[in-house]
């Protein structure tokens, strides 16, 4: 046989498919109940991870090859997973992702993509819904919220200055967006050719959020500096820690001024489906457009993020001159050649993924999902309070929570080496993956619970093991 009959022989593909369905789903039962051989990260330096995979010699034994490559990687579904915003996925939308995979209907067009250009155009109308919209709203599914913000972004830009795709735009207009927020906004705005001044970083209160006393203040001094600002961004929340802008008072103030109003709700906007928490985005439905990722709070393999416009006719003009566009009410027009509107050319088949776990389990799914890891979160922060050695950065809003360890009357970069020290210690011990981030000058170990098989039983344990790593570790010589 010649390598092309080998490589796409059906039979194989069915043999070497229930192999890896079979494999998968023992690592999901082992990662699940946290009963493994292996730390949650793997602990290789990046060195020591290259040189592994360059002396690992041929092999020929795909099945090891795969378990080689899930032994050096982060085990999503551990309990003890609480490090990054991405979702342990929901099997039946990583089987429809393998689909996706195979099918590879190129979405840029709507030949190549029927079916799922449809459900991408449903989805993105029922989405639409739960975030207030009307019938107008209008958008599409891209890759991520780092391309979805940066559209939405280059959308305001068309709506706000003449002949900006035509004629290229100035370093002079500006966009207002939470000194907290993502650092993708800040990067969309230098890819626009603004500058550093293009960017104005809104300060922030206590809580982390957007100090709406100072909007005005802050809108002046940027014109002061011969800035206009065409837009501000809201968050919801904000990324280190979950913070949600008040989004009623930000729409009062785009208004109050023609701004282009935008939800960064990447991470947040998912409590949409969250009978408990869907109060958090109130105000949502003013915008003029918003993101969310599915593959951080909605059990999505990643990419699988929607860009949602109030008025959906928007989205056709980001990348045309034809601003006439904006006059047509109706996204009927070639809704299905989605090419026209995304950065993308080529895209995943994003919208099957979503649509799988929308299908089989409707919203309850996710809002059981959001409640619950917002409601653990709280859980946490009150047990973190509990313990004088304990402080929180902020009392918890979403799924975010971040503490240090703390010795009364100490200086503070003796608290932030110990607590970086600290998080180093936890991910040598294997059993937790979480990160940090850095608020005030402070160092916090932050944990996203982003997975349903942590307890809160599994957030006791990690305490007590940063108190018993507290009373050992040695804080490296500054
Ligand atoms: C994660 C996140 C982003 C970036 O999204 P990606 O999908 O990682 O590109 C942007 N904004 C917020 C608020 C986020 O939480």
């Amino acid at each position: 046989m010649n390598y092309i009959d080998q490589a796409y022989d059906p039979e194989d593909f069915r043999r070497q498919g229930h192999q890896l369905v079979d494999y998968l789903a023992d690592h999901l039962l082992r990662a699940r109940s946290g009963e493994v051989d292996r730390p949650v990260m793997p602990l290789r330096t990046p060195a020591e991870q290259l040189a592994f995979w360059k002396n690992v010699g041929e092999q020929t034994d795909w099945l090891a090859v795969i378990d080689r490559i899930a032994r050096e990687s982060t085990m999503l579904h551990h309990p003890g997973y609480i490090g990054h915003q991405v979702t342990p996925p929901a099997p039946l939308a990583a089987l429809t992702g393998l689909a996706g995979e195979l099918l590879n209907n190129g979405m840029a067009v709507y030949e190549m993509g029927a079916a799922a250009s449809a459900l991408e155009q449903i989805l993105i109308q029922k989405t639409a819904a739960y975030m207030g919209f009307g019938e107008r709203a209008g958008g599409f599914l891209t890759s991520g919220g780092t391309v979805a913000n940066l559209t939405a972004m280059l959308t305001a830009r068309q709506a706000q200055i003449k002949d900006a795709w035509t004629q290229g735009t100035e370093p002079k207009w500006a966009i207002m967006v939470s000194a907290e927020a993502h650092y993708c906004i800040s990067r969309a705005v230098k890819i626009m050719g603004w500058g550093e001044e293009g960017l104005i970083p809104l300060a922030v209160d206590e809580h982390y959020r957007v100090r709406v006393d100072l909007l005005e203040q802050q809108y002046r001094a940027a014109q002061a500096k011969g800035r206009t600002v065409i837009a501000l961004v809201g968050s919801a929340g904000t990324t280190s820690t979950g913070s949600y802008d008040n989004l009623h008072a930000l729409a009062d103030f785009c208004g109050q001024h023609g701004l282009w109003f935008h939800v960064d709700g990447a991470h947040g906007a998912a409590v949409a489906f969250s009978e408990k928490y869907r109060d958090l985005i109130s105000g949502i439905e003013r915008a003029d457009s918003m993101v969310l990722d599915f593959h951080k709070m909605l059990m999505v393999p990643a990419l699988a993020t929607a860009v949602i416009y109030k008025e959906g006719a928007h989205s056709y003009a980001t990348f045309t001159q034809q601003a006439e566009y904006l006059l047509r009410q109706t996204d009927a027009e070639e809704w299905y050649n989605l090419g026209r509107r995304t950065l993308e050319c080529t895209k995943f088949m994003i919208s099957a993924k979503i649509y799988s776990l929308w299908n089989a389990y409707g919203v309850a799914l996710f809002d059981e999902y959001v409640s619950r890891q917002y409601d653990l979160a709280r859980a946490f922060a009150d047990l973190i309070q509990q313990y004088e050695a304990f402080e929180t950065a902020v009392y918890p809003e979403s799924n975010i929570v971040c503490f240090r360890h703390y010795v009364q009357g100490e200086d503070e970069e003796s608290a932030n080496a110990r607590n970086l020290a600290l998080r180093h210690a936890i991910l040598q011990e294997g059993d937790f993956y979480l990160v940090q981030t850095r608020l005030q000058g402070k160092v916090y170990l932050r944990t996203t619970l982003m997975n349903p098989f942590t307890t809160l039983e599994d957030l006791a344990r990690l305490l007590k093991a940063v108190l018993r790593l507290a009373a050992t570790t040695t804080v490296p010589a500054r």
